[in-house]
């Protein structure tokens, strides 16, 4: 892959890439099976931040619930009532790796070259973590001293839903009646290369995100042998349900906030796009199917359904007394998980099949749009990084700001890193890595964004 940030552009020392690689380090891995999760690593990552953030942990106050810390910048001459600029989110734990012998350094190295710094958690969501720490204890280092209370939320079981992190500390902030004018998370970034018939990076600041249900179907069957089945096997019937719920899928849908996204983008366009974008408001069905057509932007526009297991049966020739799948769906806003299990009944007509939900559900958000300092975040961005196109969007998948919808009256998901469609594969995935120069924008846009909020 080539660099895509100009050969000029700002980039970090060795000491501040030094310090994340660090971070990267501690194997601060989050597994459903929580008998799994290692603590001592977790506190290894706080004795690291605690040290490499001096004024930080001089300046401002926290709390800790479990590994998660809340940090509360006080406003200089606020008392306890004083006005709420921003919530800043970010995540400590990441996802376990599962092609070790695929990535070209080790995960959890934290090997930095004059270009990378490598490791699992380099962007989803260390960086943001370390970056949030720097831009403050930078604006201290120059005498900041803020104008209304910022407080730093850094979860530690967003990968695992961030009941007990991201849950407890919101739940912290509601109690104290907080109002935050702005919050900020993970979500998006600037893509080159990925938005069709755009030519300059784009920026999608999330406003949101979808919801998230996955049902579990399962026949249960008296079994025998396979010399007389009778008319079908608890085999057949499952894959027939699977089958009816993959061939009918939830009807397309431009929701507000898709229409608002293809706004924003238009003026980048070149004709015919332009002029058919144009349109939308008259031919919302024409652009939802567009849309449709291909499964990156598919989402934006329908509630996804993605069969993702299925099992049962023992033996080639034995009737299986029990089969049983799992089908993913990532919630449009409007719609609900109660609407998704409904429809599941309703589109597999068979009693003989138990359709019910499976583990952790979460609606999407009630109406997500653009609140009043989203022209601010927008405005940092093209800052940080001059000529790309801003548009808004909605999280495909659920993160921790979901837990503190209710408490700011603007949320942007979103870091100004710009990334190809390949360096995107890298989330959650293979040889996950951040350039010095997104890792240095990074951290501007967060000094920026304070200064303008509280400096
Ligand atoms: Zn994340």
């Amino acid at each position: 892959m080539t660099s895509t940030a100009p050969t000029d552009a700002p980039t970090v020392d060795d000491v501040t890439a030094e310090r994340l690689a660090a971070a990267l380090r501690c194997r601060t891995v989050s597994y459903e099976d929580r008998g799994r999760i290692d603590p001592t690593e977790f506190d290894r990552l706080t004795a690291h931040l605690e040290q490499s953030f001096p004024l930080v942990h001089t300046h401002l106050t926290w709390e800790t619930f479990g590994h998660s810390r809340l940090y509360r910048w006080a406003a200089t001459d606020g008392g306890p009532d004083a006005a709420v600029a921003a919530i800043l989110l970010a995540h400590q734990d990441v996802v376990p790796v599962d092609d070790l012998a695929g990535w070209t350094h080790p995960p959890f190295a934290g090997v930095v070259d004059d270009e990378f710094i490598w490791g699992r958690g380099a962007i989803d969501d260390k960086s943001r973590v370390l970056a949030i720490l720097e831009a403050v204890e930078r604006a201290l280092s120059a005498g900041v001293r803020p104008r209304e209370t910022v407080y730093l939320a850094f979860g530690h079981d967003e990968e695992i839903f961030g009941a007990e992190g991201a849950g407890r500390m919101a739940q912290r902030l509601r109690d104290a009646g907080v109002r935050a004018r702005l919050l900020v998370d993970e979500g998006g970034v600037i893509t080159t290369g990925v938005a069709d018939g755009i030519d300059v990076p784009v920026a999608t600041i999330m406003v949101g995100e979808k919801g998230f249900a996955t049902v579990r179907l399962s026949v249960t069957d008296v079994g025998g042998h396979s010399s007389m089945p009778g008319r079908q096997t608890a085999v057949g019937r499952l894959a027939r349900a699977v089958a009816r719920i993959q061939d009918h899928p939830f009807p397309l849908r431009l929701t507000p906030v898709a229409v608002d996204m293809l706004t924003r983008v238009r003026e980048f366009m070149s004709e015919p796009r332009r002029t058919l974008l144009g349109l939308v408001h008259v031919a919302g069905a024409i652009a939802a199917r567009v849309l449709a057509a291909r499964p990156q932007t598919e989402a934006l526009v329908r509630t996804t359904t993605a069969p993702t297991m299925i099992s049962g049966g023992v033996k080639p020739n034995v009737l299986p007394q029990r089969a049983e799948a799992f089908v993913n769906f990532r919630i449009l806003p409007g719609d609900s998980v109660a609407d998704v299990l409904a429809h599941c009944r309703k589109v597999v007509r068979d009693r003989g099949v138990s359709i019910e939900l499976d583990g952790t559900t979460s609606e999407p958000s009630a109406d997500p749009s653009a609140g009043p300092d989203f022209d601010l975040v927008a405005a940092v961005a093209r800052e940080v990084a001059p000529g790309i196109a801003v548009t808004v969007g909605v999280v495909p998948g659920a993160t921790d700001s979901r837990y503190y919808d209710d408490l700011a009256a603007t949320r942007c998901n979103f870091a100004p890193i710009i990334l190809t469609a390949t360096d995107l594969e890298r989330i959650h995935g293979t040889d996950e890595r951040i350039s010095r120069a997104d890792y240095a924008r990074l951290i501007r846009f967060n000094r920026l964004l304070l200064d303008r909020l509280v400096g």
